[in-house]
């Protein structure tokens, strides 16, 4: 495991619907300034961790019945979502969430809704996001509805960005994407960890791409870590080569 985390997630367990165990005892770590990478293939339970943590569960019908998720030595099982923002947790959910009817811009500034510091702070911060995605400046008074799918993605980040979160964490960020638009992104999430010093768990069935751009990777399969390691070790293991990257 990594040292450092400031995110620790110890042996959870998690039911849907009181019958279905989802998670069979996942532990992770996220240390301050890292990327770290959530694999496995579909149904492997990457979103149920991320849901986990983010406390996004009960709509669901899933309830964390084992184990203990941190932040910084906090226990954060029970925050609602606002809360853990405010604490510098947010979550990017798969498949982009914008809202269609606001304009980028817009979309943008409610990801600022939890925050007391006000009119300056924001506007600098939009610009930051705009230097980012240089993109979604161009688009900034389009409705996102009516934008790419790369767009959308980008501005769902974006979104989180403007809370200041000190963690992302990042479902499927390639999600029916053209592989250019895939590096675009991860690149972009690689620049905000280095400029920005933003942590990231991102949840990922795109191995290899998340395996260039993380510094530390955990593979799910079936509810259970089956491996973990630094990604470089991870991009050399002969099992992930022929499971994961198709190599053999
Ligand atoms: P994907 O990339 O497809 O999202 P994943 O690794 O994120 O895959 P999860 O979405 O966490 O996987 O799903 C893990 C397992 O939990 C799957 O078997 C799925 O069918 C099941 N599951 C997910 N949500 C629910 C739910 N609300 N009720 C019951 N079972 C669920």
């Amino acid at each position: 495991a990594q040292t450092d985390a400031l995110l620790e997630v110890n042996n959870i367990e998690v039911i849907y619907n009181h019958v279905i165990l989802v998670l069979k005892g996942v532990s992770l770590s996220v240390p301050k300034g890292g990327i770290t990478a959530l694999l496995g293939g579909n149904g492997a339970g990457k979103t149920t961790t991320l849901k986990a943590i983010s406390n996004l569960l009960r709509s669901e019908r899933g309830d964390v019945t084992k184990g203990a998720i941190t932040y910084r030595g906090e226990r954060i099982q029970d925050l609602s979502p606002a809360e853990l923002v405010k604490r510098g947790v947010v979550q990017v959910m798969e498949g982009r969430h914008c809202f269609e009817h606001l304009t980028v811009e817009e979309n943008l500034l409610t990801g600022a809704y939890t925050r007391s510091d006000g009119g300056r702070a924001i506007k600098d911060d939009l610009e930051m996001v705009y230097d980012y995605f240089p993109r979604l400046r161009e688009r900034r008074t389009s409705q996102a509805g009516y934008t790419s799918g790369g767009e959308q993605q980008m501005c769902a980040i974006g979104r989180a960005l403007m809370s200041r979160p000190e963690t992302i964490l990042l479902d499927e960020p390639s999600m029916g994407l053209a592989p250019q638009l895939v590096e675009e992104i991860f690149g972009i999430v690689k620049s905000l960890n280095e400029k920005e010093g933003v942590s990231f768990l991102l949840a990922e069935q795109n191995t290899n791409v998340a395996l260039r751009f993380a510094h530390y990777g955990y593979i799910l399969e079936s509810g259970r870590v089956v491996m973990d390691g630094p990604a470089a070790d991870l991009r050399e293991n002969p099992d992930v080569k022929e499971f994961y990257l198709g190599m053999s």
